[in-house]
C-alpha cells in the first residue's frame, strides 16, 4: 500500500506492553507511568489479527517493542506465531537487554535474530543517572551474548546535553570489532510530560562530533524507510548511523504505523493517535473492515512530523510517554 504521498506503507511497530522495568529519564519520571490496565492493553489474538490484516495489505516488516517487551509473559509466544505469518519477511525487536538472555536460543530458532538494543552509555554511574537502575552488567553482557550467538545488532543511544555526549565517540568506537551499528539518536519530547527538553543535542552537533574523531567518516547509501543515516569508518566491522528524531529529516521517506500499547494508531510518531484500534476491533467488525480502516489511515498519514504536530487535537505540549509509543 502507498499513503497519498506516493509513500510504501510496509512496517508496522507495536508496543505490546506499557511495563518497563527501567526508567529512563528521557522516557518517563522517575515514579514511572500509571499502566493502563491489562484488559486495555491489545490481546494476544488481537495483536495477531492485525498482523494477519496488514499482512495482506503487503505490510512486510514487524516490529515488537514496548514498555520492555520481554516483561510481557506471552511475547515468546507471539513471536513464535507471528514468524509462522508468511507475509512477513522480517521480525524486529526493540529491547532495553535486561531480560532477553534466557530466551536467545529460542529467538534463534525462530529465525529471529534483529534486535535493537538500547544503550545510551558505556558507564556504569551514568547507566544508573539515565536508567535510575543498576543494570549495566546485565544489558553488556547481554550485548556479548547477542554478539556471540551473531544476531543483527543495532545499538540505540539517545544522546542528551550535558549527560552523555562523552559516549559518543566510545559508543561508536564499538563498531570497530562488532558487526553491529551503533545510532545515535536525537531526544524527542516524549517524555511523561515532566521535563523540557528544548535544549537539544542535535544530530548536525553529533555528526560534528563523529567527523572531528573520525577524519575519514564515510556516509552510505539510504534504503527505503531508512530514519538512521549510516556512515562508516574504513576498516570497522559495524556502522554508526545517526536517527534524527526530532529534527524529522526523514519524514519523505516513511514506510511506517505505529500502534501503541492500548491500541492508538499512530500514522506519525508526532500525531495524537488516529483512531483506537483496540475498540474498533472489540466493537466486533470484521477483517475486511478493519483492512478498510487501515486503508484509510494509511491514506491520511500526514506528510511530515511538523504537518502532523500542527494537527493535534490535544495541546501541543507532548504529556505521553515513549514507554507506550515504543519508539
Ligand atoms: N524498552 C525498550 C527499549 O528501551 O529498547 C523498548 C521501548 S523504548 C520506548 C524504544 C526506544 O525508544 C529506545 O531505544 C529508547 O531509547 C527510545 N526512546 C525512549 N524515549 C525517547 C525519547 N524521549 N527520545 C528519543 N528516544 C526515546
Ligand atoms: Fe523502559 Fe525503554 Fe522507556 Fe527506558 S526507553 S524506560 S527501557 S521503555
Amino acid at each position: 500500500m502507498t499513503d497519498s504521498f506516493n509513500r510504501p506503507i510496509d512496517y508496522v511497530r507495536i508496543a505490546i506492553t506499557d511495563r518497563c522495568n527501567l526508567r529512563c529519564f528521557y522516557c518517563m519520571p522517575a515514579e514511572g507511568m500509571p499502566y493502563e490496565a491489562k484488559s486495555h492493553l491489545l490481546s494476544f489474538e488481537e495483536i495477531k489479527r492485525i498482523l494477519i490484516v496488514l499482512g495482506t495489505l503487503g505490510f512486510k516488516k514487524i516490529r515488537f517493542t514496548g514498555g520492555e517487551p520481554f516483561l510481557r509473559k506471552d511475547f515468546m509466544q507471539l513471536l513464535a506465531e507471528t514468524a509462522k505469518l508468511e507475509a512477513y519477511e522480517s521480525i524486529h525487536i526493540t529491547s532495553n537487554g535486561t531480560l532477553l538472555q534466557k530466551h536467545i536460543q529460542k529467538l534463534k530458532d525462530l529465525g529471529i535474530t534483529k534486535i535493537n538494543l538500547s544503550l545510551d552509555t558505556l558507564n556504569k554511574d551514568r547507566f544508573h543517572e539515565i536508567t535510575r537502575r543498576d543494570d549495566f552488567e546485565k544489558v553488556m553482557q547481554t550485548f556479548y551474548m547477542l554478539v556471540d550467538h551473531k544476531f543483527q545488532i543495532k545499538l540505540n543511544a539517545v544522546i542528551m546535553k550535558g549527560i552523555n555526549t562523552q559516549d559518543i565517540i566510545p559508543l561508536a568506537e564499538l563498531a570497530k570489532k562488532h558487526a553491529v551499528d551503533v545510532r545515535f539518536i536525537e531526544e524527542m519530547p516524549f517524555n511523561g510530560g515532566y521535563k523540557n527538553n528544548k535544549d537539544m543535542y542535535r544530530a548536525t552537533d553529533i555528526f560534528a562530533d563523529l567527523k572531528a574523531y573520525y577524519s575519514t567518516l564515510e556516509k552510505l547509501p539510504s534504503h527505503h524507510g531508512d530514519t538512521a543515516s549510516l556512515f562508516r569508518v574504513p576498516g570497522y566491522k559495524g556502522n554508526i548511523g545517526l536517527i534524527a528524531a526530532f529534527s524529522r529529516t526523514f519524514c519523505g521517506t516513511c514506510n511506517r504505523l505505529r500502534i501503541s500499547s492500548k491500541g492508538e494508531i499512530k500514522s506519525c510518531l508526532y500525531d495524537d493517535g488516529t483512531i483506537n484500534i483496540r475498540d474498533f476491533i472489540r466493537s466486533g467488525v470484521s477483517n475486511e473492515v478493519l483492512a478498510d480502516k487501515f486503508r484509510e489511515i494509511i491514506r491520511l498519514k500526514p506528510m511530515d512530523g511538523f504537518t502532523a504536530e500542527k494537527m493535534r487535537k490535544s495541546p501541543s505540549n507532548v504529556m505521553q510517554s515513549m514507554s507506550s509509543i515504543g519508539g
